[in-house]
């Protein structure tokens, strides 16, 4: 008999749930990933990461085994699989609990089972998984602070030791034309990681942010040009670290409120996925269904000056340079672009969600979601919808010395501070000073802010008077 172990967004060997079961009663095992060409058309700097670590992933593998690799329409290939492979009975994965994942998830246990494969699926993704944590009437919370007031209390799961037995594992290429096309696809990628891949790279961030970070982590993790948060979110998406060991590395360390908030950040990751398994609609209907009616700015240009970072407010700019440049934007400055492409620009969240999606090394759906609801009042927040940030005020509270803008706006670099969060205010004088004439060098702004509110909360109003 044989079995696989599938690999998707859980490139690891250790702490592993599927590989655990796999490796414990498996005789006879290939190890498996496939690679779906579709979902690299864009060649979004999303799916460019996310190959970069499987390509990783799959080195590190055939040192001492190997990763049997499929490339092309699923269900073509795992009949292939079956042809290839007729002792093939079981089959070992870890489970998506929402979207995407869960679809594709599904429709292949069906396959699986009309083929009469065993299906062993685990829970690996997740401190608490989404139909854990219930109320006292056993129905889903709705809000997060009840919902974390419960998580604190529950025991959290300890890392698994996974056996790791490379006599049982199949070593011959079962594919190699489709090996072939996977090292072509690679080909395509950049050949500088955006990040460090890797296990041993994951865990040797986090170990330095534990020991040097994580007791300043409350006061410094909203500031941009600040060193202040883990980076950890590339790993958790693609499963070079396991949120088990991230616990249990914590345990180590003393407590303090930097710990404590921490903490509490990792429970808004598995809140966040409980909300999207309870509204599978997330992406595209909003929570909140009074404000399923708001008349949306639909200009292109709007949007694309947006994405481009030429907005003329240089917090926006700079964030989106950042993201543009590297693939991965700060907590705080996630909050401030999408208030403002939402709340300044009244363009639809999901435009910017999908703009996320393609451009985020650390995607992921269901905090993504979460974190675009939250920014336009749709969501589980109870804040009220007339929440806007001011792009000036966040930019001089959170990066008061310009440091973040200067970084990726070398166009500012020379500005004073004063005129570095809203650099239309220089005079024609200070404009030939500093080397920067507005509409040339730097955009003017788009907006202006305090107008584009009122505009805002006028929309919003008339969806709910609508509704
Ligand atoms: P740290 O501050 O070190 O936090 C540690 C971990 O806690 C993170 O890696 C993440 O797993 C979790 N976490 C922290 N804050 C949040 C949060 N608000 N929601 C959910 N989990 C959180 N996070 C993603 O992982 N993928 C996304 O696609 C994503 N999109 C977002 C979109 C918007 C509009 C907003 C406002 C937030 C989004 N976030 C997303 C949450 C957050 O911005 C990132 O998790 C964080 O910036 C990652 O950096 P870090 O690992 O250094 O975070």
């Amino acid at each position: 008999m044989t079995d696989i172990m599938w690999f998707r967004h859980d490139l690891r060997l250790e702490d592993q749930t599927a590989l655990y079961h796999a490796m414990t009663t498996s005789k006879d095992l290939i190890l498996l990933f496939h690679v779906n060409p579709t979902q690299f058309i864009d060649h979004s700097l999303n799916h460019q990461a996310f190959f970069q670590a499987v390509q990783f992933f799959q080195t590190q593998v055939n040192e001492q085994m190997h990763l049997q690799m499929l490339y092309g329409d699923i269900r073509a290939c795992f009949t292939r699989l079956k042809a290839a492979v007729p002792s093939w009975e079981r089959i070992y994965f870890n489970t998506d609990e929402a979207g995407f994942g869960l679809q594709r998830d599904q429709d292949m246990i069906d396959f699986f089972v009309k083929n009469d494969i065993t299906v062993h699926a685990y829970q690996d993704h997740y401190l608490h998984h989404a139909d854990l944590i219930k109320n006292q009437s056993g129905q889903p919370y709705k809000v997060f602070t009840p919902y974390y007031n419960r998580w604190k209390e529950m025991i959290k799961p300890t890392p698994l030791r996974t056996p790791l037995n490379s006599s049982i594992v199949v070593k011959d290429v079962l594919f190699p034309k489709d090996e072939a096309e996977f090292a072509n696809l690679c080909a395509s990628l950049p050949q500088k990681p955006f990040y460090e891949l890797g296990s041993t790279a994951a865990k040797k961030r986090f170990k330095a942010f534990v020991s040097h970070y994580l007791a300043d982590y409350e006061t410094n993790r909203d500031f941009p040009a600040v060193n202040g948060t883990s980076l950890l979110s590339p790993y958790l998406r693609t499963g070079e670290l396991s949120i088990r060991t991230v616990w249990s590395m914590l345990e180590f360390a003393e407590n303090s409120i930097g710990k404590q908030t921490f903490q509490k950040e990792l429970c808004w990751r598995d809140f966040y996925n409980m909300i999207y398994k309870e509204n599978p609609n997330q992406k595209t209907d909003p929570i909140k269904k009074e404000f399923q009616h708001i008349n949306w700015n639909k200009s292109e240009t709007d949007f694309q000056k947006w994405c481009q970072g030429q907005t003329g407010y240089p917090i926006i700019d700079a964030a989106m340079a950042q993201l543009n440049e590297t693939g991965w934007m700060h907590n705080r400055l996630r909050m401030i672009v999408a208030s403002f492409l939402i709340k300044d620009l009244l363009i639809d969240w999901r435009k910017g969600e999908k703009y996320f999606q393609q451009q985020l090394i650390d995607y992921s759906p269901a905090s993504n979601i979460g974190g675009w609801q939250w920014a336009a009042s749709t969501g589980t927040d109870a804040v009220p919808y007339f929440r806007i940030f001011n792009p000036v005020t966040q930019s001089e509270k959170f990066d008061a010395s310009g440091a973040f803008i200067r970084n990726y706006l070398p166009a500012l670099k020379e500005l004073p501070d004063a005129l570095i969060h809203q650099p239309w205010k220089m005079t024609e004088l200070e404009e030939s000073l500093y080397g920067v004439t507005l509409g040339k060098d730097y955009p003017h702004p788009i907006v202006v802010h305090k107008t584009a509110r009122l505009k805002t909360l006028s929309a919003y109003e008339d969806s709910k008077a609508y509704a």
